[in-house]
């Protein structure tokens, strides 16, 4: 098999092996090749994860952030060396080409290790003065950590989760997608070959009932999820039990609003990015795509003549501009909303198509003409299918486009400044772009608002959702008491 790892489970600083656990098999998506099998973590692994990492806290904790920050930098550096093997891996893993792999996913990983590097030992609390008494505040880590990741960037979710708990001084399980085990297990070699103590990253597989057994589990004190809505709402809820922290990175149905002021080629790059990188697998895709009337048909025109000419294929071949989704379930959804939006009356600019052959691939699909109402425009697809809906004013868009029960990203392109910021000041989203779409540098918090989640990723923000504060009240003087 292509890519077997040597056990299934990372814990407490090795692969760990255990057949009693039932069979994944991970399919490559672009020929449907069986090129792993691990096993589920049965309740005997999830325990010596999770008493692993606790075991190891405490000492982490203890140490110097700078001390932290050193093996996290040298694990990024190790990341970086090893980018071609790890794109290599993340592709036959996902199926997405080998083009974006190489650029985006080991890439922005090494920058979260190395962007929690350099904050870690610049996080401090604050002195309050209290006229004699004073007051002070210690940032300190929560414990263990458990973060459970989907099956589109498996490297870089694992990356964005583990690089602010471990430089705040937490532990982490981790359960990657079943879908996609394969990468998180190379992070956990990386971190312990960077000099991580054992015990400080694990690594378990396992479906929704592992993940389950996890975030119920009465030693976790923290639970961040990447998925969608509904997992969203049962991990919410589970976590909820124990009043543990969370944070909850869920779906999106984002707008992408076009003024006719907009460069039009600029325009329609970012309508395409936010639609088709990763074949549409993208939790921040501007699905929703408001082209103003004036510039709708050249909008149409120079998006239909681009798209076209996309190349699908081989993901491992790296002129292949995109691969195939993720699984033949996903294919089966993406097929019943293009199904879906013909029906409905939508226009077929482009696509619409699922070329012969081994393989979950989708044309990129363009539809035009679609209405509010509309299944596609609602609902979040998760693959390479565009909804192309015109307006006429600011007001109007602004209100359609934030009449969506997700609130994850949002788009404005236009040359007038001005009114760039007043239309981003009133979008319900968490992320905006202004002229760009799905940059995410880690320099950036990152999040949802509305159903699209809590909390944030990256940035000084999630600093925040790694660690607690503990204030410590000082006595200067006598003790007043009444009696
Ligand atoms: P999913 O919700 O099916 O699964 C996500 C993870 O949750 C998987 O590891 C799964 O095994 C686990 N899980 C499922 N049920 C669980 C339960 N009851 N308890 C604990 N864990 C459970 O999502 P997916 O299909 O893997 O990924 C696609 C979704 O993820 C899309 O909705 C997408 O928008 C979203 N996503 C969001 C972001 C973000 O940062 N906001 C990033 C990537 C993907």
């Amino acid at each position: 098999m292509r890519a077997q790892p040597s056990a299934s489970h990372f814990i407490d600083g090795d692969f760990v092996e255990d057949t009693q656990g039932e069979v994944i098999e991970v399919i490559h998506p672009a020929d449907e090749t069986v090129i792993a099998r691990v096993h589920a973590a049965t309740p005997a692994i999830l325990e010596r994860a999770v008493a692993s990492a606790q075991r190891a806290q405490a000492d982490w904790a203890a140490r110097r952030p700078v001390e932290r920050a050193r093996v996290l930098a040298r694990a990024a550096a190790t990341l970086r060396e090893r980018n071609r093997a790890m794109s290599e891996l993340e592709t036959l893993d996902t199926g997405k080409p080998l083009q974006e792999t190489l650029v985006a996913d080991a890439e922005s990983g090494a920058e979260a290790l190395e962007f929690f590097a350099g904050l870690a030992p610049t996080v401090t609390g604050e002195t309050i003065p209290l006229g004699g008494d004073f007051a002070y505040t210690l940032r300190e880590p929560l414990g263990v950590c458990a973060g459970i990741g989907a099956w589109n960037y498996p490297t870089q979710i694992a990356c964005w989760k583990a690089a602010p708990a471990l430089a705040m001084g937490n532990a982490m399980v981790f359960k990657p997608s079943e879908l996609t085990p394969l990468c998180t297990l190379e992070v956990a070699r990386i971190l312990t070959e960077a000099g991580l103590p054992a015990g400080l990253f694990n690594v378990v597989q396992g479906a929704g009932a592992v993940g389950d057994a996890l975030v119920r589990d009465e030693r976790v004190a923290k639970v961040s999820l990447t998925g969608s809505v509904p997992t969203g709402r049962k991990v919410y809820a589970a976590a909820a039990e124990g009043i543990r922290h969370v944070t909850m990175e869920l779906g999106g149905k984002s707008p992408l609003i076009v003024f006719d002021d907009a460069s039009l080629e600029d325009a329609v790059s970012g309508a395409m990015l936010g639609n088709f990188y990763s074949a549409g697998q993208v939790c921040t895709n501007g699905t929703r795509v408001f082209v103003q009337r004036a510039l709708r048909e050249r909008f149409l025109e120079r998006l239909a003549a681009r798209s076209v000419a996309i190349r699908l294929g081989d993901p491992m071949d790296e002129a292949t501009q995109m691969g195939p989704l993720i699984s033949a379930r996903q294919h089966e959804t993406v097929m019943r909303y293009i199904e879906d939006g013909r029906a409905a009356g939508a226009r077929l600019v482009t696509g619409g198509t699922a070329p012969d052959g081994p393989g979950y691939f989708v044309a990129p699909t363009v539809f035009a003409d679609v209405s509010d109402d509309m299944t596609i425009a609602r609902e979040e697809i998760f693959g390479p299918v565009m909804c192309v809906l015109d307006f006429e004013d600011e007001d109007e868009v602004i209100a359609r486009a934030n009449a969506s029960e997700f609130g994850l990203a949002a788009g404005v392109f236009t040359n007038d400044l001005t009114r760039a910021h007043r239309v981003v000041s009133r979008l319900q989203a968490g992320t905006c772009w202004i002229n760009s779409y799905n940059l995410t540098p880690l320099e950036m918090p990152f999040g949802g608002v509305k159903l699209s989640g809590v909390g944030r990723e990256n940035g000084r923000a999630a600093i925040e959702h790694y660690s607690q504060v503990k204030s410590v009240h000082v006595g200067m003087g006598p003790v007043e008491a009444p009696y």
